[in-house]
Order: C-alpha cells, then structure tokens, then sequence
C-alpha cells in the first residue's frame, strides 16, 4: 500500500539496496528503483505520495522524478493518499526519464483529477543553466537537524556546479514547509489511507479470511490479518483525524496549512525558476534501523513531502557518493506545470556533473 521509506513494510518481502545489500533501497517504490540501479531494468515507474519514487531513486543512484499533481492519470493505480498520490518515471538519467514521462502522460477522462493541459515534452538540446535562478532552501540545507555531514557536502558541490555554469543562486527561506510538511502530512496522508482502504473488507477487493463465522467476523478477521502493523497504524490516525469531535482540530487544520505551504511556495516560485534541497537527508540505511521508531522513518520524506502537498514537480538526480559508496540524490522542485522546465534545468546539471566528476556514471558493483 505504498508506504514507509525502505520497502521494510511490504507484504511480500524486502528489496535489497544494489549499492550494499545490507542496506535498504528506500521506499516505498524501493523495488522499482533497485530494479533500474541494478540495471535490471532500464526503466521503471513508481508512486510518489510522499518522495516514494525520490528518496529510493537517490538512495540508489539513479533519476526519479515526481511530475506536477494530474500529469499522469491514476487510473488503475491502488489509491493511498488521493491528493498526493502520482505516478512517475524511474531511470538512470534524466533524458530516459524525460522520454518516459513523455510516454506516461496526458489527459485522462477516467482519472477525474487528470490534467487538461498536459505535459509539453522538454527540449533534450536546451540544457543551458545559464541566468537561471536557483533558490537554495536554507532549512533543508542545515545541518542542525537530521541532514548528514556528507549529503550535505555533496550538496553543496552541487551548488558550486551550478555557479560555476553560470546560475543565479540565492538562499530562501521557507520556514513553512520545513517545519509543519511533516506534520500536515501525517494527518491528510492516514486520513485520506484510511477512507481508501475501507475497501478492502474481504467483499470485493484482496484478500479474504476464511476463517470468518458471519459477516461481521469476515470483515474483522480479513481487516485483521491482511494489512500489516504500519497500514494499521495509519488507519487508526487517518480515522482518529477524520472523526467527529477532531475533525476540525486535526484534519481542517491540516488542509488549512496546506493551503499556507501551498502559498509559501507560490511566494518564492515568483523570486527563482528552480528550487535545491537534498532528496533525502541520509544515504542508505541499515535493515532494521528504523523499523522500531516510526517517526525516524517518517523524518526521511521532510524534503519530498512539500512538493506533494503543493501538487509540484520535483526530481532527484544523483549527485556523487558518500565515504561508503552509497549514492546522494539532490532534488530539484519547479513551478506548477513547469515540468519541461525542470527536466531541461536537470539535464543541463547532469551534464555538468559528468564534465567535472563522472560519479554518475558509477555503477553498482553487482552489475560489473
Ligand atoms: N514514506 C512516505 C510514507 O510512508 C511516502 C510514501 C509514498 O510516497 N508512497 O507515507
């Protein structure tokens, strides 16, 4: 049901991460994104509802991209969270990921969500990053929280790349979307999950127990044994958050913050073309090493969450490697609709990261 950072939730098993198979892929589209790391597979889509398709494709090296909310229709994809949920591309650069996004979207009479005017394909020749304005989200890049030492040095390389090739850079702060994403999420996410997966009672949907005496034991017995520890944990938040008594504390709450980081953004997309964050704060993790602390978990989506609950694109790129070879992605986020925009800024920073380092050209050594 899409959820959780490191495939560790999955009811079917773990996905190894091809960089060090002691370490998870990230998630939740953590086997897409192995798949494309490995080289199994040259392509791959995943489901960004809240980074799942940016924060595996970093912690594996590759490029994933999340496109503005209605580029690509959800129709036949199993809902998690309606207003976030949205389909994307996975490849091992930034063109292949273009192309398929190209493939992927376009109007859709049967997602009631999808776009009318879709997605213009970029132009792969107009790589220029030249006078583009870059804002660089101070609170992301501080590493007074949970940003590791190493990310964060990438990071910055990064930004002198980007300098160096003649982009405008400019720190913003976004003191919004940095502190209260998180927490807005954690409310419209589970509230949305567990309207969703109402469906699943053993009626129609997956799986049935069999166990069940009459139709209320049905229900309680297929409800209680198909979904896993986190699902529930969600469904009880998401129910707690929507039920009455709360649902103005917590839920309206929630959407009228959303609609301030919505406004936040809007605010600084009139100041920079693109914006900088890290993907993910940490590079790829141990097995088991947050699995008993649900919040460490969560804390690894705070800079892919914002673009989710604004309805933006963003993207992950790779952008070099920490001391034990596990792939950093930096994330790049663009106006509403500005899709084409962005992928043509992520070329011409592809591009200028294999002129000075080659790191993205590295590949796991599984595949040599
Ligand atoms: N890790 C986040 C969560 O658990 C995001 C999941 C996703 O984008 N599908 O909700």
């Amino acid at each position: 049901f899409a959820m959780g950072s490191s495939t560790e939730h999955s009811a079917f098993a773990k996905t190894k991460n091809p960089w060090d198979l002691e370490r998870v892929p990230g998630g939740s589209s953590g086997g897409s994104a192995a798949a494309v790391g490995a080289r199994l597979a040259p392509l791959a889509l995943g489901s960004d509802t809240g980074g799942s398709i940016r924060q595996p494709a970093a912690l594996c090296g590759i490029t994933g991209m999340k496109p503005t909310y209605g580029f690509v229709s959800r129709y036949g994809l199993i809902a998690f969270a309606s207003s976030l949920d949205q389909i994307g591309p996975f490849a091992t650069d930034v063109e292949d990921a273009s192309l398929l996004l190209s493939v992927i979207s376009g109007y859709d009479p049967k997602d009631s969500t999808s776009l009318e005017s879709s997605f213009q394909a970029p132009n792969l020749n107009k790589k220029s990053l030249k006078g583009k304005k870059i804002g660089l989200i101070k609170e992301l890049l501080s590493t007074e929280g949970g940003l590791s030492k190493e990310v964060a040095s990438k990071v910055q390389q990064a930004i002198s790349i980007l300098k160096e090739q003649g982009a405008e850079v400019k720190e913003v702060s976004m003191p919004l979307i940095s502190q209260h994403s998180l927490d807005v999420y954690y409310i419209i996410a589970p509230a949305e999950a567990s309207s969703n997966l109402a469906r699943y009672d053993g009626v129609r949907y997956g799986f049935r127990s069999t166990e069940a005496k009459n139709l209320l034991s049905m229900y309680r017995n297929t409800r209680a044994n198909g979904f896993g520890a986190e699902v529930k944990r969600r469904i009880m938040i998401g129910t707690y958050a929507l039920s009455a008594g709360y649902y103005d504390a917590y839920y309206k709450k929630a959407q009228q913050v959303r609609k301030l980081i919505k406004d936040e953004f809007e605010k600084v997309f009139k100041e920079v073309d693109i914006l900088l964050s890290p993907t993910s704060p940490v590079t790829a993790f141990k097995f088991g090493e947050k699995t008993d602390d649900p919040l460490a978990m969560y804390l690894c989506d705070i800079a892919t969450i914002p673009a989710n609950l604004a309805g933006l694109p963003a993207i992950s790129v790779n952008c070099g490697f920490d001391s034990n070879n596990l792939p950093i992605g930096i994330q790049f986020m663009a106006g509403l609709k500005k899709d084409a925009e962005l992928l043509e800024f992520s070329l011409g920073f592809e591009m200028a990261l294999n002129e000075k380092t080659q790191d993205n050209l590295k590949l796991p050594e599984l595949v040599n």
